[in-house]
């Protein structure tokens, strides 16, 4: 059996915990690799490494640090097709959408190369007589971050790219059922011109992320994933003194007004709903249709589209709409909760129990679901189902659904769809929700502004890319200096006379 390394001091490297975790191939249910789950102490050899290496890193300057994000842009294209290949063999999605990954990533890359302007301090001259204040941000040192299975090129990026450019070292911790790209990108960067060091890839699962939280040398913790595991990680991170920004769960509503177009709902819909198997954060999971007639017209709108999904293995061609879920115990979950549903009293109205695929009996596929008449106390509704299973929640008015939404207790991204601006604007208002559609059902925003959910979908203060990461991977200093020699006395103001 393949064994997958560490990537420490630009090496790769064995484990040697005698611990490992099997890499599976979706499509076919195979374990194709194991991955090395980290010791302590092998976690601590790349804090080691990466503390001895990081402040001459951040001595370079921000323009030579951003010329590496240039050329890495370059180097993902040149690589984007083995890259998605890589990405699409471990986690089952579509090349498209594994290139869209890649993409997304690729994009944060590029806002990182306006580090230069970024990182500029502020200045005020003359704060006092002879005295100048300034501002400055300095990098924190040696970062971590832990990221999930959905991304696995994506999320990465998100993270190392900013914390790398303001000038730390980046352990990434990636998650154990994908770890192949996380490997492939650590590479590529040092292609690109990093020093060996500054990029680390530690293998592991709750030892190496424990291991992260205690370490004293390492100053922030970056982590997506679940909420539970969110919730631990943000509160004993913060408790070990670390700057911690943890994102969890989502379970995102999109309202259909009455007067909305309902066949660019439903397509919206299938879309968001059915895209990646459901394996996103930002998937649409509960359609709020608002009347009966509404919910009647556009389940029946729903229900040809979603029987006519295709889906199956990556290598299938690009026009397959979803690839299998991730492992068995992803589909065995994801089978439990439709079931669940069924026996508090939803209705299923496209049933995709038994799906299955010639050839590839034993690979994780899982039918699209459509549940229709599902209610706010049922599982369904409450939990995070992750994978190809929309619920309809029949709202009575828009201030029903509203409120539907706002008292859940996940709020990573939600839409509306409607033709009527007044609501539109209401919505956008009033919705406790970070990431908000108009007409749009996967609002996920450009590298440039920031990504981040409100309430259980978010732990920390400041979101991920966008301005907020250059705050989250440097602190400000700010210094007052004063040159009395420079003071001339009996100049035009009295300075007294102006306290
Ligand atoms: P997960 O929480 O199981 O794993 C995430 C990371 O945490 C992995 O690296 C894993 O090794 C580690 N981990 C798992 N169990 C742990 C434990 N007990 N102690 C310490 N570390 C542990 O999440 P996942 O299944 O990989 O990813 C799917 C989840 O991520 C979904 O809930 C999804 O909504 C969420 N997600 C959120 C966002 C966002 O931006 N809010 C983005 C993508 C995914």
């Amino acid at each position: 059996m393949t064994e997958l390394t560490h990537y420490i001091d630009g090496k790769h490297v064995k484990g040697t915990s005698g611990r490992f975790a099997n890499v599976f191939n979706p499509a076919t249910g195979e374990v194709q690799y194991v991955v090395p789950l980290a010791s302590t102490a092998e976690l601590a050899k790349a804090v080691e490494v990466a503390a001895r290496v990081q402040p001459e890193w951040a001595a370079v300057n921000p323009q030579r640090r951003a010329r590496v994000m240039m050329k890495f842009v370059d180097l993902l294209n040149r690589d984007m097709d083995k890259l998605a290949e890589a990405l699409s063999r471990e986690h089952g999605k579509t090349i498209p959408d594994a290139k869209g990954d890649v993409q997304r990533g690729l994009e944060v890359v590029e806002y990182c190369i306006g580090a230069p302007q970024m990182l500029k301090g502020e200045f005020t001259d003359s704060a006092g007589p002879g005295i100048d204040m300034y501002s400055m941000r300095q990098a924190l040192g040696v970062t971590a971050g832990i990221t999930p299975f959905n991304f696995p090129a994506m999320i990465p990026m998100w993270m190392f790219a900013p914390a790398i450019v303001c000038g730390n070292a980046f352990i990434l911790k990636p998650s154990e059922r994908d770890p192949s790209v996380p490997l492939m990108l650590a590479e590529l960067m040092e292609e690109a011109g990093l020093p060996k060091g500054i990029l680390q890839v530690v293998n592991g699962d709750k030892e190496a992320v424990d291991a992260i939280i205690e370490h004293p040398v390492i100053q922030s913790i970056g982590f997506v994933g679940s909420t539970p595991i969110a919730e631990y990680i943000y509160g004993r991170g913060c408790s070990h003194g670390k700057r911690v920004q943890c994102f969890g769960g989502a379970k995102n509503h999109m309202i259909i007004m009455p007067d909305a177009d309902l066949d660019q709902a439903a397509d919206a819909l299938v879309g968001a709903g059915y895209g990646a198997a459901g394996e996103r954060c930002m998937a649409i999971s509960v359609a709020l249709p608002v009347g009966e007639e509404t919910a009647d017209r556009l389940i029946e709108k729903l229900i040809p589209r979603i029987e006519k999904l295709k889906v199956g293995p990556f290598t299938a061609g690009d026009d397959i709409d979803y690839g299998p879920v991730v492992t068995g115990t992803a589909k065995q979950n994801i089978l439990g909760l439709v079931q669940s549903g069924l026996d508090q009293g939803a209705e299923l109205v496209v049933d995709g129990r038994d799906f299955s695929l010639q050839g590839y009996e034993n690979g994780f596929f899982v039918g699209p679901h459509l549940f229709d008449r599902v209610k706010p106390d049922m599982d369904i509704y409450k939990k995070e189902i992750f994978g190809p299973v929309l619920s309809t929640v029949r709202a009575a008015n828009y201030e029903e659904a509203i409120n539907l939404a706002i008292d859940h207790e996940y709020g990573n991204g939600t839409a509306i769809f409607t033709r009527d601006g007044d609501t539109a604007r209401d919505f956008a208002n009033r919705i406790n929700i970070g990431m908000v559609g108009i007409n749009v059902p996967i609002p996920v925003p450009l590298a440039y502004h920031t990504f981040g959910g409100w309430k259980k979908s978010v732990f920390g203060d400041l979101n991920q890319h966008g301005p907020d990461a250059f705050k989250f991977y440097t602190r400000t200093k700010t210094i007052t200096s004063r040159w009395p020699s420079g003071i001339k006395e009996g100049g035009v103001f009295n300075f007294k006379a102006m306290d």
